[in-house]
């Protein structure tokens, strides 16, 4: 009975955990078989918490039930609690399976935690666990993901197997990277092997044409998709959004209104936002107000937009609109989501806010920090302080602006690791000009490398010139 009810209740997760406190205050006994079904429905409908709760109730959870908690964690974006389960897991002398190693690679992956990453595949290997192509698949996405894409084609020309996901990864990484020839090549050459691409392989393929600015490419690429046969290749909203961003940046920004106009599929917030972003880009204010007016009534909740065209106002001067935006963001409740960057060292994770003072090397970070902005202003560094929120004194923007969250994690990684490692830092949001500016220079000074993920992609800075050649 209760089992049904819990089958049928999946995608409700308050009816869910009615049922679980019913359960419980009854004073019944539940069995791992119920409790299993309940963890897996919350991990669907996403409640990690309840799924948690659920999960520690259990006695002795068989490898399985690990696994869906694993699984869950990287599926709504919590990396981090992955890696917590994880170390409980050895801890408490539980075997992982190839299931558990592909979860954790994909975490690894999301966080940007490269050393991590090649620890648990290591230990994996060491421990005899069966690490097939699904594996070797994940690990490839993990190097991909830490911007190591000279590690993920080691490995993908060392793999005994390849399949389509394997292929499509690498595309999809090496667009994502910015190194668009190489997505490409590697796209001509899988199909001379006779494999062939599906939609996920498009999706590389466009997003390299957008990060290189390859228009007609990309014009071809989504023809073919379009024009084909296979239903499969049917072009999703993913690939028209990537032609919107495609577009969108290359400045043709009335096609790319147009081009959402016509599509056969409901444009979502996603293909929206992408023409928003090029209209930041290109500082467009009018087409700009217009794509956010469309996007502030069908997702109210997503203040990244709001930000998105305060700045474009706030690029242009217009710090009465910024100002209107910004009340309208305060009435809605729409929040800001606060900037952070990672840089991973010694196996661990270091986080920064902007203007952050809570690192223990605070001192030495801010110390590092002057000590680097002082040789590349005599270099000819300027901030840029152009898109920045307020119209405050120049002084003040510039002091803001020298304690993003990138800098510090750029100034930790300057005084911790190895000279001749790069420095891998992760950010939750796009960075800004300042900052790309910023590490172009300090990869100069200092000759070390540094890449950097964004929400978009990665900037791969070597002797003052980034990977992106400025087209981000
Ligand atoms: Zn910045
Ligand atoms: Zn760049």
């Amino acid at each position: 009975m209760l089992s049904k009810l819990l089958q049928t209740s999946s995608s409700k997760p308050k009816q869910l955990k009615k049922l679980h406190a019913l359960v419980l205050t009854s004073g019944f006994s539940i069995k791992n078989s119920l409790l299993t079904q309940l963890l897996e429905n919350l991990t669907l409908v996403g409640d990690m918490c309840y799924a948690r709760k659920v999960f520690d109730e259990m006695h002795k959870p068989r490898v399985f039930l690990w696994n869906t908690l694993f699984k869950g964690y990287v599926k709504n974006n919590l990396p981090f609690e992955s890696v917590l389960l994880y170390k409980k897991m050895r801890d408490l002398d539980v075997r992982p399976d190839s299931f558990t190693v592909v979860s954790m690679l994909s975490a690894c992956g999301q966080l940007g935690s490269l050393e991590t990453g090649k620890e648990v595949y290591d230990r994996a290997r060491r421990e005899g666990i069966d690490c097939n192509i699904i594996v070797e698949n994940a690990r490839l996405d993990m190097f991909l993901k830490c911007g190591s894409t000279e590690e993920a084609r080691v490995l993908f020309e060392e793999m005994e197997q390849r399949n389509v996901v394997s292929w499509s990864t690498m595309i999809v990484g090496y667009a994502m990277n910015g190194d668009s020839d190489e997505a490409l090549a590697l796209f001509n050459m899988m199909q001379n092997q006779g494999i062939r691409p599906n939609y996920v392989t498009f999706l590389g393929v466009l997003s390299a044409c957008s990060h290189a600015g390859l228009v007609d490419e990309g014009k071809k690429y989504f023809g073919i998709m379009a024009r084909s046969s296979d239903k499969s290749l049917e072009p999703r909203k993913e690939h028209y959004a990537c032609m919107v961003d495609l577009l969108g940046r290359s400045g043709l920004l009335e096609e790319a209104y147009e081009f959402i106009k016509s599509m056969p599929l409901e444009p979502d917030a996603g293909i929206w936002g992408a023409l928003l972003g090029a209209c930041a880009v290109h500082g467009e204010i009018k087409l700009g107000q217009k794509v956010a007016d469309v996007l502030v009534e069908t997702s109210p909740d997503i203040g990244a937009y709001q930000v998105l065209l305060s700045n474009i106002y706030a690029a242009a001067g217009k710090w009465h609109c910024v100002d209107k935006v910004r009340s309208k963001m305060r009435k809605l409740g729409t929040k800001k989501v606060a900037a952070y960057s990672s840089v991973e060292f010694d196996g661990q994770l270091h986080y920064f806010n902007r203007g952050d003072k809570s690192h223990p090397q605070t001192k030495a970070i801010y110390e590092k920090l002057e000590e680097v902005l002082k040789k590349i202003r005599s270099m000819g560094y300027v901030p840029q302080t152009r898109s920045v929120f307020h119209d405050v004194e120049t002084e003040e923007k510039e002091s803001s602006l020298s304690h993003h969250s990138e800098k510090l994690a750029i100034a930790f990684g300057l005084i911790n690791g190895r000279v001749e490692d790069p420095i891998r830092v992760m950010k939750n949001l796009r960075t800004c000009d300042d900052c790309h500016v910023f590490a172009k220079f300090v990869s100069r000074v200092t000759s070390r490398d540094i890449i950097m993920r964004d929400k978009n992609r990665f900037h791969h800075f070597r002797n003052g010139v980034c990977s992106c050649r400025e087209f981000w």
